[in-house]
């Protein structure tokens, strides 16, 4: 296990409480070649001038670079830089605390670069790396997942000697990518290759040698997805940020993987007659080992909650139900484990419909976030907690199967509420989410 190096840690959490950022990326159409602006969150390409739409998707990542002023100086270098937005679940001791991470962080060791991007992606328009952009970019001396991962050190158990007190740290992110700066050698020292400035301490001999030995391309695909449903050839339905696209023509969802797109399961469930949105869950089966977590009765067991919660049969399967939408990290929890002690079992209902012109609220949280929180939720669920939170991290979960249901809501004055289900969500709780 890698441990983050007390600087690494210090440079998160001055970052941790900053506002929002938005990051752009240009990007030139790949049909007509004019250049197009996009958010960071944006998953669908849509150029204004020749109109296509595409869906964008990257293998594990995004991959960014910071362009370069030009002429370059000397030959550029592109040092990696990872990008983590999202929320952060801490467990501590029998505490469960969450904070929105907002970061970057230098991805390489042992080098005298700034710890952070500072403000400079927010100012400048990001460009996507890919194998044939030209350019030296240095791989990452340590993956994305070993930060984001339970090896995510929490600095205060560094700094608080209590062996006891255990504490977990889990990022359910919405944004993991990696962003290279441009810099370039002078003598022993880094310039910044946008604003042509000294960067840091001098280099190291050793250093300075492994950049003249290594020459690097960017790894992973990015793949422009044309939006047209693969199974009737008709338009998909999609919002921005949406990863899960429809087709309202043969009633198919569509998901991007492996660079191509192919069917998700789903379901709606009939709760409503007029609801006024349908909100996307993660309906998960996951295979956990470290606890007895099969049934729905052994989950009602772990919340000591036997004979109280009436909703599945203490014998069916256990489903974890994970938002499928970014929203505040409480609420996030508190739907999560409702839903899941719920254990609705959605075969039991009426035919779903079919899709009407009621909105499908987009699917912006992706299954393999959804799947990192089901220790935190299995945590939150957990009671005495002191019995099940130390063992938290030794708990395996692996993915069972999933398929996506969507809950029907009314609206009713600033809140979205389900009222066979007695859930509310405030308006302004899933417009804050799409900021996250
Ligand atoms: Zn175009
Ligand atoms: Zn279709």
């Amino acid at each position: 296990m890698r441990k983050i190096c007390p600087t690494q840690l210090t440079v998160i959490n001055a970052v941790i409480n900053s506002s929002g950022s938005t990051w752009q990326i240009e990007h030139n159409c790949p049909q007509c070649g004019a250049p197009v602006v996009l958010e960071e969150t944006d998953r669908l390409f849509r150029c204004p001038f020749c109109r296509v739409r595409l869906f964008i998707w990257s293998d594990e990542f995004f991959r960014y670079f910071i362009p370069p002023a030009e002429p370059a100086p000397e030959q550029i270098v592109f040092a990696p830089y990872w990008r983590l937005k999202g929320i952060v679940f801490s467990l501590d001791g029998t505490e469960i605390s969450n904070r929105i991470l907002d970061s970057n962080i230098l991805a390489m060791n042992a080098t005298p670069l700034p710890q952070s991007l500072g403000l400079r992606p927010q100012v400048l328009k990001l460009r996507y790396a890919m194998p044939e952009t030209p350019g030296n970019f240095i791989p990452p001396d340590f993956p994305f997942r070993e930060i984001k991962g339970n090896d995510f050190v929490d600095p205060l158990q560094l700094a608080r000697p209590a062996p006891s007190q255990i504490s977990f740290r889990y990022f359910i992110g919405d944004i993991a990518s990696l962003i290279f700066s441009p810099i370039f050698l002078r003598g022993n020292q880094f310039f910044d290759a946008v604003l042509k400035e000294p960067l840091g301490g001098p280099v190291s001999e050793d250093f300075q040698n492994r950049l003249r030995a290594e020459k690097h391309e960017p790894s992973g695909r990015i793949v422009f997805l044309p939006t047209l449903c693969p199974g009737c050839g008709w338009d998909l339905d999609a919002e921005n940020d949406s990863l899960v696209l429809f087709c309202r023509n043969c009633n198919h969802a569509w998901q991007a993987s492996g660079g191509i797109l192919s069917k998700v399961d789903f379901l709606f469930l009939p709760l409503s007659d007029d609801p006024a949105a349908w909100l996307p869950f993660w309906r998960i089966r996951a295979d956990i080992s470290g606890l007895e977590l099969k049934s729905h009765g052994d989950l009602l067991r772990l919340a000591n909650l036997t004979g109280i919660v009436h909703g599945a049969r203490p014998d069916s399967e256990l489903h974890f139900w994970i938002p499928a939408f970014k929203s505040q990290p409480n609420l996030f929890l508190r739907l999560a484990r409702s839903l899941t002690l719920l254990g609705k079992e959605p075969g039991t209902g009426a035919e779903p419909p079919k899709f009407s012109k009621v909105p499908l609220y987009p699917v912006n949280l992706p299954i393999a976030e959804a799947m990192e929180s089901i220790r935190v939720l299995i945590a939150s669920i957990a009671t005495p907690k002191r019995l099940v939170l130390p063992h938290i991290n030794d708990l395996e979960v692996s993915h069972g199967a999933d398929m996506l249901a969507y809950l029907p809501f009314e609206l009713q004055g600033e809140e979205f509420i389900q009222p066979q289900l007695h859930m509310s969500i405030q308006k302004n709780a899933l417009r804050w989410g799409r900021l996250i």
